[in-house]
């Protein structure tokens, strides 16, 4: 996916603020960040979206997940989104979970 700005990203072909990678995924920091901490989950194999996502690929992106949980040591709670299509306001798609915390989180999102 040569077009693809999260394949670049997890290519180093772009910069970004990476705060945890190992062999299937990657993290890093939302350039336009909605949360004091927002944070991306994604992996590095390009799937579109969530409907794309085995049991194999959604255990990494949750182990990557708790991980960053602990190592951001965020303890008030956070969101976790992964906008969808048209209507799920998905820009990029590249299947990626925002990993929101710092703030409480309104309900229900606009
Ligand atoms: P979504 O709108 O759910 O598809 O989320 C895409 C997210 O990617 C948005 O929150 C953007 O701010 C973020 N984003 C776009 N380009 C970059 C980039 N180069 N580095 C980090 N985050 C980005
Ligand atoms: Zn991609």
């Amino acid at each position: 996916m040569s077009e693809c700005l999260f394949c670049k990203i997890v290519e180093k072909k772009i910069p970004a603020n990476v705060v945890f990678e190992n062999e299937h995924i990657v993290a890093f920091r939302d350039i336009n960040p909605v949360a004091p901490q927002h944070i991306l989950v994604i992996p590095k194999t390009h799937l579109e979206n969530i409907l794309d996502l085995d049991g194999a690929m959604a255990n990494r992106m949750l182990d990557a997940l708790k991980q960053l949980v602990a190592q951001e040591k965020i303890e008030k709670g956070f969101r976790v989104v992964a906008n969808t299509g048209e209507h799920g306001g998905q820009t990029v798609y590249h299947l990626h979970w925002h990993l929101l915390s710092g703030r409480h989180m309104g309900w229900p999102p606009g």
